[in-house]
């Protein structure tokens, strides 16, 4: 068998590993590049493979950084299924569209500059209707299930923990008379996380691929990171001033939700909170949000127990979805105090560029970022103390102030990361460290082989590895 590492290999997007066995070929994830300039240019690479040839793919879960590059996939051929659970395929049909929509819009802004330099246009990655044609594909299955792929291959979905409907995944491999098990982490989460259950711990592996997005960072406790959020929403709202908290569409968005619906009911706090009101303006996000609803069985115990008292923990009085445009226009019309909930998470896009141009020079404003920021968007410009910024070529002076919570994390850290492997009572023969920047894969790298004595590596992008 042959591990082909095709994307998130010492970096963190593009996750694309390719299979390859002595009668079949298939794909784990086919994620999109993000990030700088370069690393999105590989997106529009031909794939290093026939697609046509691709037996089935697995999919591990929906954010784009692992789904992203299934519509071309489809476009340039693939025609098989594509094996996920079921809340991923729906994250999926809601995220590829909006991410076909983004490739239509840059793609039609990037044409309108080529036409002027007298270039020839170029084509969009791929459509929203692109999307839309590849969800036929999707074969969902549920959690712990042992599935027969073909004679030789059976696969079994494990909760990570991470995302509703993420997975690590288990694969058992015959050639010939000997069968392999190969267990790949997908996005690993953390314990204790509002809305998700624990990452499960897998018994064992031959071959693991485990991923290393915080192999060399430790994260802020869950319990503190909610204190320091109430903390800065209630100074705010008491000298006036408006909350604003760029937040990722899905996943981040309502975990939110979640944490501020215990303040907004509880019997005590809730006269401090019940008089802010909460927008969530995002299209993306309440969409998100009705799909999260579809899928309580997958919630974990507290937040089913909620829904089995008639409580729905993602939604209370004060809280409202906004989704015409002229809905959002108005939110800054009134000067009360209130909380804004806007994607993208990173401000490079969407609504929450709006809300910042219209509230960073006050200074009663907080902004709150909860999730990571990558170098050039508008948020990393903000987090690092811009004093003036750009925003649909104005300049805004930043008179707000500007807080970052670190622990709303979706991935697990370096000690998580360790105790999952820990937990298997036969450790692997080899384990390769992907999804991570190089310090943060050597890092782990270094602590697997110190602590466990595992062979351990880390794949290059492209490299191909015999097992
Ligand atoms: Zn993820």
């Amino acid at each position: 068998m042959k591990i082909s590492f095709l994307g998130a290999a010492n970096v963190v997007t593009g996750s694309n590993y390719l299979i390859t066995t002595d009668k079949y070929s298939f794909l784990i994830d086919c994620g999109q590049f993000q990030g700088s300039k370069e690393l999105s240019s590989l997106n529009h690479e031909a794939f290093k493979f026939d697609p046509l040839e691709i037996d089935f793919m697995i999919l591990s879960h929906a954010h784009i950084d692992h789904s992203g590059r299934i519509p071309k996939l489809v476009k340039d051929g693939f025609n098989k299924k594509i094996y996920s659970t079921p809340a991923t395929r729906d994250l999926c049909d809601i995220l590829l569209q909006d991410s076909g929509h983004i490739h239509e819009m840059d793609t039609e802004w990037e044409n309108r500059k080529r036409m002027r330099a007298g270039l020839e246009k170029i084509e969009p990655l791929y459509t929203s209707e692109d999307a839309i044609l590849s969800m036929q594909y999707f074969n969902p299955i549920s959690y712990n299930e042992i599935i027969n792929i073909n004679e030789s291959i059976k696969l079994r979905f494990r909760d990570a923990g991470h995302l509703l409907g993420s997975t690590i995944v288990e694969l058992w491999i015959k050639e010939g008379n000997t069968e392999k098990k190969l267990v790949f982490s997908g996005d690993l989460g953390v314990k204790n996380r509002p809305i998700l259950k624990d990452p499960e711990y897998i018994e064992d592996a031959d071959y693991l691929i485990i991923e290393s997005t915080y192999g060399n960072k430790l994260h802020e406790n869950v319990t503190e990171r909610v204190n320091k959020l109430v903390d800065i929403i209630l100074e705010t709202v008491k000298k006036g001033g408006t909350v604003i908290i760029p937040s990722f569409a899905v996943g981040r968005t309502q975990e939110l939700l979640y944490e501020l619906n215990k303040y907004y009911e509880d019997k005590e706090r809730f006269k401090e909170f019940i008089n802010i009101p909460v927008y969530v303006d995002s299209p993306l996000a309440t969409s998100a949000t009705e799909i999260f609803k579809k899928h309580i069985a997958d919630f974990d115990e507290e937040a089913r127990e909620y829904f089995s008292r008639g409580d729905d923990p993602l939604d209370f009085k004060s809280l409202k979805f906004t989704t015409s445009f002229l809905e959002s226009k108005k939110i800054n019309n009134s000067s009360t105090p209130k909380i804004i909930i806007s994607s993208s998470g990173m401000c490079d896009a969407g609504r929450i560029k709006h809300h910042l141009k219209h509230n960073l020079w006050k200074e009663k404003t907080s902004v709150i970022f909860i999730g990571f920021q990558a170098k050039g968007t508008l948020g990393r410009r903000l987090k690092e103390g811009a004093s003036m910024v750009n925003i649909f070529n104005e300049n805004i002076k930043v008179n707000a102030g500007i807080y970052c919570i670190d622990g709303f994390s979706g991935h697990a850290d370096m000690n998580g990361l360790i105790d999952w492997v820990n937990h298997f009572t036969k450790k692997p023969r080899k384990v390769f460290i992907v999804h991570g920047e190089r310090e943060s894969s050597n890092h782990l790298r270094n602590l697997i082989i110190e602590k466990f004595g595992l062979d351990t590596v880390v794949p290059n992008i492209n490299e191909a590895i015999e097992v």
